[in-house]
């Protein structure tokens, strides 16, 4: 591990102070608090929101009601939403240095990886602006002489809208352009830890002509501006990213009143790694797995399982690169490992690797919590000697750790594969195309990499099986999501009397 730190790239910042938007207006919150938001690279204060409550979330139901039943956003053709989505995202890809900044400091993830977010992000607004344009339902003329069946696609109404703090503007990306090219009109509430690229987000959307109201985004933690989100009967759907237990509250409160929900949870995501596999590709792919964004990533591949003949290779070649990996300041163009989130979830990770020490794994690389004059740090980290049964085997630690284990044959791999409660995506490593197929089969996640890892696009859909989620976004049924099927039943001609008084 190398270690990067140019403190001296914060001095003379000045901090940024946000407003919440709702209705088309930049608005301060209700109770006059302000949360302020630490770099976690740096420890300093670079972000003022206004700190929303439940007044200012209903607040932004209302205004985004209003918007959906009386305004003119559900009516335009696709053809007007999509050309407003376009310009956004050319408005987005202007602005994407500051916006992938605003990532970086509020996040603690490396500026590089920040600037590639944002090249994936303008990508999806694209895709989503396209989708938007052929979205259509279907018709029947097979249903006998007298009767058409035309199959509506509607707008779903008002959209909630939560996103955690791990990816802050790609995973709104993932949803807002969607609802919008649907005719939604959306509230969004982004983590209280990193709320400002999708504040600065609120800019660009009226720049390119949405109109006021259609998107609110409002500021605050989850138990006081998130729940009334999902709970409040004009909310038609909710759509949330975030971790597997608020997922499942959500779930709750949005049953109250059956909204829609679309749930992308937790992941441990397990890497399967045969002897036959290409091990020099492996081994980068497993070091990326484990380690991009710190390890603070839903996708992270934190589960090695390896074939027991290769097992102490592959952990000394990843111990090997794992040494090589660049640790430090965010702002630091060669950083591939930033800071941690929060001092509270450096702790947890930590917890985690003792835990999983005492109860018998080994630390095979790291395990130590960096020092660097400033924010907070943590060594890319191996255990070896892991077993299934382990907590470090089956929860998300969601720190730069990644657990060996080891198996025999393919049917013990994919048995421990799919013997924990998540199901989001893995990775399956072999120069048989049988091998791979079969693993590919058989283990259930949502997505499966095959001698590849963490690749994407926004034509593929993404999200889990199992309580990784519910639902799945990107792809080209993503628009589809965001809509109602209405069914008209029409008949021709006079219709025969079939349950007469006579
Ligand atoms: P979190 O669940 O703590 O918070 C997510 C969002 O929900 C935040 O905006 C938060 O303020 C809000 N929230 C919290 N309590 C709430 C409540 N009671 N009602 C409504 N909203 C509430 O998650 P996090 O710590 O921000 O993010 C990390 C988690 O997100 C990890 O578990 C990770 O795996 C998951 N994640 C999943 C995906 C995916 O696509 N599957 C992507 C990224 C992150």
């Amino acid at each position: 591990m190398t270690v990067l730190v140019h403190p001296q790239a914060l001095e003379n910042f000045k901090v940024r102070d946000f407003q919440m938007l709702i209705d088309g207006k930049w608005t301060n919150g209700s109770s006059g608090d302000v949360i302020e938001r630490k770099s976690p690279g740096h420890g300093v204060v670079v972000s003022r929101y206004q700190a929303g409550t439940k007044v200012d979330a209903e607040r932004a139901i209302a205004a985004a009601r209003v918007a959906f039943d009386t305004g003119p956003w559900p009516h335009m053709t696709g053809a007007e939403r999509s050309n407003i989505l376009l310009k956004a995202a050319d408005l987005i890809a202007a602005r994407a240095d500051e916006l992938a900044y605003l990532d970086c400091i509020e996040s603690g993830k490396p500026i590089s990886q920040a600037k590639a977010e944002l090249g994936g992000a303008v990508d999806i607004w694209r895709y989503a602006a396209a989708l938007g344009r052929d979205l259509h339902g279907e018709s029947y003329n097979t249903l006998g002489e007298g009767t058409l069946g035309v199959v509506l696609r509607e707008a779903i109404g008002v959209v909630s809208i939560i996103t955690p703090w791990n990816f802050p503007f790609l995973i709104v990306s993932q949803k807002l352009p969607f609802a919008l090219a649907a005719g939604c009109t959306a509230v969004v509430k982004p983590s209280e830890l990193t709320s400002g690229s999708t504040l600065l987000l609120g800019e660009i959307l009226m720049e390119a002509g949405v109109p006021s109201g259609v998107v609110n985004i409002i500021v605050g933690t989850g138990p006081e501006v998130g729940a009334p989100m999902t709970t409040h009967p004009h909310v038609d759907m909710i759509s949330f990213t975030g971790s597997t237990g608020v997922g499942k509250l959500t779930m709750a409160n949005a049953a109250q009143t059956l909204k829609k929900v679309s749930l992308e949870l937790g992941g441990k995501n397990p890497q399967i790694v045969f002897p036959d596999a290409n091990l020099d590709d492996f081994i980068d792919a497993a070091v990326f797995g484990a380690y991009f964004n710190a390890g603070e990533c839903c996708n992270a591949g934190s589960r090695l399982i390896v074939h027991r003949d290769i097992a102490d290779d592959v952990v000394a070649r990843i111990a090997a690169l794992s040494a090589k990996v660049k640790v430090g300041d965010p702002l630091d163009p060669q950083t591939k490992v930033g800071a941690i989130i929060t001092p509270e979830h450096l702790a947890k990770i930590n917890a985690y690797v003792r835990n999983a020490a005492s109860s018998g794994a080994t630390i095979s690389h790291g395990g130590e919590l960096l020092n660097l004059g400033m924010g907070q740090f943590m060594s890319p980290t191996i255990l070896s000697a892991v077993q299934p049964e382990m907590a470090i085997a089956r929860e998300e630690v969601f720190g730069p750790v990644l657990s060996v284990l080891t198996f025999e044959t393919l049917d013990d791999a994919v048995r421990i594969a799919n013997s924990i409660d998540y199901g989001l995506s893995a990775g399956v490593w072999s120069r048989d195309f049988d091998t791979c197929l079969m693993v590919g089969r058989k283990v259930r996640a949502g997505t499966i990499w095959m001698n590849t890892f963490m690749d994407g696009a926004s034509e593929l859909p993404f999200g889990g099986y199992k309580q990784s989620g519910l639902g799945r976004e990107l792809g080209r049924h993503a628009v589809e999501d965001y809509t109602e099927t209405k069914t008209l039943n029409m008949h021709i001609g006079s219709r025969k009397v079939v349950w007469s008084v006579n």
